[in-house]
């Protein structure tokens, strides 16, 4: 999609600190860290929300999660403990339109979140 942050950031038209990347996914820095890890994990897919996840997407979105404990074992937190969340729409506070999976890790996390 041509005016999406997260499809620039995929096609290296706008900068970011990528951390992993292959066929189905990458995963880059949050430009606005929570914690001492907060790395998105986006589909390479161009996906708006959950809601708009099919059927055909499962093995890829499945992917994401593969993706997301690969970063927590490499950072040394994947047994000590860490959050994956996907925010959906405007009561959950999503800001940019393609799916991304935060990685929050690296320090104690509140339950529940605000
Ligand atoms: P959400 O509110 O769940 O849609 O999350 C969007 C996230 O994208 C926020 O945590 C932002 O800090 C992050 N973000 C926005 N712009 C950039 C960018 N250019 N590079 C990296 N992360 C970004
Ligand atoms: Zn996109």
């Amino acid at each position: 999609m041509s005016d999406c942050l997260f499809c620039k950031i995929r096609d290296g038209l706008i900068p970011a600190k990528i951390v992993h990347r292959d066929e189905h996914c990458l995963a880059f820095q949050d430009i606005n860290p929570q914690a001492p890890t907060h790395v998105l994990v986006i589909p390479n897919k161009h996906i708006p929300t959950v809601n708009d996840i099919t059927p055909e997407d499962t093995s890829m979105v499945g992917h994401l999660f593969i993706a997301a404990a690969k970063i927590a074992r490499e950072r040394g937190f994947a047994d000590t403990g860490y959050r994956v969340a996907m925010n959906t729409h405007a009561d959950a506070g999503q800001t940019v339109f393609h799916i991304h999976l935060h990685v929050l890790g690296g320090r104690p996390l509140g339950w529940p979140p605000g």
